[in-house]
């Protein structure tokens, strides 16, 4: 029956990552994975999380399903913690996602539905599994100009002239901070200057948080959706708490959707519920008690933040470290683009073979693209990463 099944060549990323954990020599570092790593190199357990669990622990209750748009109290703090005050909740559905991925395939499978016609424009590169998550809800998908190799940062006009000629009613997706993979964001500026365009042409923007409060800090990272929030843009947001609350393997996240009025945004909840149940029925349990508990206290709050502003600001020390490593062994080598750009990671402009020498002669791992995740960087990694590239640079 299953002789036309073809072999799973396996994602690039996770590949890597195994091939890593099966790399015998001692010294090997991997900046492949998209991950947080604190200074001892370990992925963090944070203080409030810790907190929550062990209050929740005393109290679990019985675990019956949640409702197929999720924990009410959770959708309440994702919803303020994503918008502030730029616009009124009742204008916005929220729906708990399984992790971003989640949120992007349930507005993936929305769009499919109630926008047929329209092709989904993807910033070129951008995260591998765009491609594939949207392709898998039937969409077509294209990609816009976005980086400029050259300076390792936006090509904000060739952006520009590409959002100009989408048609109006297609669906442009939009990394709201620290883009995946090139770490080459917008400034605010340049937000309000796409956000005016979207609105001239009347495309749809689904922003895509993935890293909120590894950028400028946690509101400051949600501006652009805030700003469009509030200049009437109908708008998708996919919310991702992997990595700024570590806690990857919970699959907390959340799907959002600006609408017009709040009789719009409940039939759109009504939609995006429809679309749950199709896929999954509804989501767990624990890890959206953990969020809501941590985001409905002020002190776990407070202290949930002040624990990853630490995060962001150890992530800026690393690319501040990496760049000082690099210019001291190649001075008259261009690093400028570390430090300008922001985020987990950076597009390092290593070609996929010097990529493939460090890791077979340093055992440095970086993906085949060139891009580095700073934020898996320690003290200790951060002179044999520099060795490796300046090895292969020279
Ligand atoms: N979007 C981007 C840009 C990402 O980098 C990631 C995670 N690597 C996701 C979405 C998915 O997040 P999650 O792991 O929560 O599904």
């Amino acid at each position: 029956m299953f002789k036309h099944v073809e072999p799973f060549p396996g994602d690039p990323i996770l590949t890597l990552n195994e091939q890593f954990g099966a790399d015998p020599r001692p010294n090997k570092v991997n900046l492949s994975i998209g991950v947080y790593l604190n200074d001892a190199g370990k992925m963090p357990a944070m203080r409030a999380v810790l907190a929550a669990e062990t209050a929740l622990a005393a109290d679990l209750g019985t675990r019956p399903y949640l409702p197929m748009e999720g924990n009410a109290a959770y959708r309440k703090a994702v919803g303020a913690l994503t918008f502030g005050d730029a616009v009124p909740a009742e204008r916005i559905a929220v729906a708990q996602t399984l992790g971003g991925s989640g949120a992007l395939k349930v507005g993936g499978d929305f769009i499919a539905r109630y926008f047929p016609q329209a092709t989904v424009w993807v910033s070129d590169p951008t995260w591998d599994n765009h491609h594939s998550i949207f392709m898998g809800c039937g969409l077509k998908v294209k990609k816009y100009r976005y980086f400029d190799a050259a300076t390792g940062l936006v090509d904000f006009m060739g952006m520009l002239s590409a959002l100009e000629a989408m048609p109006a009613g297609d669906v442009v997706l939009l990394h709201a901070c620290c883009h995946n993979p090139t770490g080459a964001d917008l400034d605010a500026q340049q937000w309000r200057e796409v956000a005016a365009l979207v609105k001239r042409r009347g495309l749809l923007p689904f922003f895509d948080m993935a890293y909120q409060g590894f950028g400028k800090g946690v509101d400051e990272d949600a501006f652009p959706i805030r700003h469009f929030a509030a200049e009437g843009i109908p708008l998708f947001t996919a919310t991702s708490f992997s990595k700024n609350f570590s806690l990857y393997g919970e699959r907390c996240g959340s799907l959002s959707v600006v609408c017009a009025d709040a009789q719009q945004a409940d039939n759109v909840l009504g939609q995006l519920k429809a679309t749950i149940r199709r896929n999954y029925s509804n989501p767990p349990t624990h890890g959206a008690r953990i969020i809501a508990r941590v985001l409905g206290d002020d002190a776990l709050c407070a202290d949930w933040r002040a624990e990853l502003e630490g995060m962001r600001l150890r992530v800026a020390t690393m690319r501040q470290n990496l760049y000082a490593a690099l210019r001291d062994r190649m001075p008259d080598g261009n690093f400028e683009y570390l430090v300008r750009q922001t985020g987990m990671f950076s597009y390092t402009g290593l070609t996929p073979e010097e990529v493939a020498s460090m890791r077979a002669e340093s055992a440095v791992y970086l993906v085949g693209s060139g891009r580095l995740c700073i934020a898996a960087l320690t003290d200790a990694t951060i002179a044999p990463t520099a060795d490796a590239m300046a090895r292969v640079l020279k």
